[in-house]
């Protein structure tokens, strides 16, 4: 059985464990267990050097319940479709509980994108996109970058579908260029709804953001973006780390300084080659267990295990990335005292934005930053307090909360649209 299968397993698990809460049937859940539609495709790709290569990518619809289907797209070497569900299925509960008029849907292709040239990711890209052509769509399904996408090849899938369709359709990807129709805001805005959500749970534990410690692992799009906000709200950022290390200092480190270092010359550089007399390189498991005051996993799945949480010192523990505590992790930290604000909740600042760059890109308007966070902020912290409301109603988890407050809004769609036949 491999790691991803696991994840999906985990998903059904979770799900079955707030219908158990919310006194509900197997009858009443079993199609949130199940995918609405997947499709796997072969990529044939000729390399640079005039060779032939495959490559195997997927696109995975959960649900469309409550609207046209959104989800990101992964470029990593261990993408499987197992993974590509659990992550489609996520973005359901995702748009639920900040209650955005989406379903959930990932893709993801089977390659390690620093092992490619410019031009060689660019043809795969367009490739994928033209296999994937039936099914997206503004009104269908709507890609946005994950894990080893960006903006740059969410304007390759735009202009692939608009070429295929004879007109421009800005609307079929979320996190393009602001040139061409990317709403300000999106960059940042996952990364900043990691800082508004770790604000609030602060604020409703009676602790100080303010010279708070964190540890943030992973240092993309997502973990950078909340170093920077969280150091601008005044905490104190102790450690973060990549693939490659992790860095460290009690006095706190300069994001400004890292991200500039990380996003020199075009693709990412990695902290390992980052010199600093002030930072010392620790693990990726040390940083994991520092003594700190707040721990954001920000890199991929399952990286908080059962062995790991034994060993967790931090009180807060915010996700940024999609999945990265196990099942049974979370029972230790449950048992340690540890508040987690979950990723359907914490993360979800990317798809709210995402939406805003779809509603101006149908709309042809164009939204000004301020009004962005503004309405990111109202919705983020509207959908933190039903869940903090439900968890303290239920006597439950901050993720069972998110998971009853999702599932509810799913099948009062489901009840509302009834069946075909
Ligand atoms: P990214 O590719 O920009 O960055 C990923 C970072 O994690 C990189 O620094 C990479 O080196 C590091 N990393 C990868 N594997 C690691 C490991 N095993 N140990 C330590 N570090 C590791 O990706 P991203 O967009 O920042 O996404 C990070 C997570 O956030 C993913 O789980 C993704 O699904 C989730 N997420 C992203 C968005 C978004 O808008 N980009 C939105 C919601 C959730």
């Amino acid at each position: 059985m491999t790691k991803s299968l696991k994840i999906f397993e985990q998903v059904i698990e979770t799900i079955d464990n707030a219908a158990k809460i919310m006194g509900l049937s197997e009858n009443d859940i079993v199609f949130l267990k199940h995918t609405e539609r997947e499709l796997t495709v072969n990529l044939p790709i000729t390399m640079d050097d005039g060779s032939g290569q495959v490559f195997k990518g997927y696109r995975v619809q959960h649900s469309s319940l409550r609207g046209p289907c959104k989800g990101g797209l992964r470029y990593h070497e261990d993408v499987t479709l197992q993974e590509v569900q659990a992550l489609a299925a996520w973005m359901t509960f995702k748009c639920a509980v900040v209650n955005i008029p989406y379903g959930g849907s990932k893709g993801g292709i089977e390659v390690d994108p620093s092992k490619l040239s410019d031009k060689e990711l660019e043809r795969l890209t367009r490739r994928y996109t033209a296999a994937i052509l039936p099914l997206i769509g503004p009104e269908k399904d709507i890609p946005a970058p994950d894990v080893n996408t960006n903006s740059t090849v969410m304007g390759w899938i735009m202009d692939t579908y608009s070429t295929f369709a004879g007109y421009t359709v800005p609307g079929v990807v979320t996190g393009k260029p602001i040139d061409i129709g990317g709403s300000l805001g999106r960059n940042s805005a996952t990364g900043r709804g990691v800082m508004f959500m770790t604000r609030e749970i602060m604020h409703r534990l009676g602790k100080p953001l303010i010279g708070a410690k964190v540890a943030i692992q992973g240092f993309g799009k997502v973990g950078s973006m909340a170093a920077m906000l969280l150091e601008n709200e005044g905490a104190k950022i102790v450690a973060v780390s990549d693939v490659s290390t992790g860095i460290y200092s009690a006095d706190g480190l300069n994001a400004e300084e890292l991200i500039n270092y990380t996003s020199d010359g075009g693709r990412a550089r990695l902290l390992k080659d980052y010199e600093n007399k002030k930072a010392k390189k620790i693990t990726n498991e040390e940083l994991l267990e520092l003594d700190v005051d707040i721990l954001i996993p920000a890199a991929t799945e399952n990286q908080l295990t059962e062995d790991i949480a034994d060993k967790i010192r931090a009180t807060v523990i915010v996700e940024g990335a999609n999945g990265p505590t196990t099942n049974e992790a979370e029972k230790i930290l449950k048992r340690k005292g540890i508040m987690l604000v979950p990723d359907i909740l914490a993360n979800a600042g990317g798809v709210i934005v995402s939406y805003f760059e779809w509603v101006q890109n149908i709309q042809s308007l164009m939204w000004d930053e301020e009004e962005i966070h503004r309405a990111q902020e109202r919705i983020m912290i509207r959908a933190f307090n039903d869940v903090w409301n439900c968890s303290k109603e239920k006597e439950v988890s901050l993720r069972e909360g998110a998971y009853i407050v999702a599932i509810d809004r799913l099948l009062r769609a489901k009840k509302i649209r009834g069946q075909l036949i």
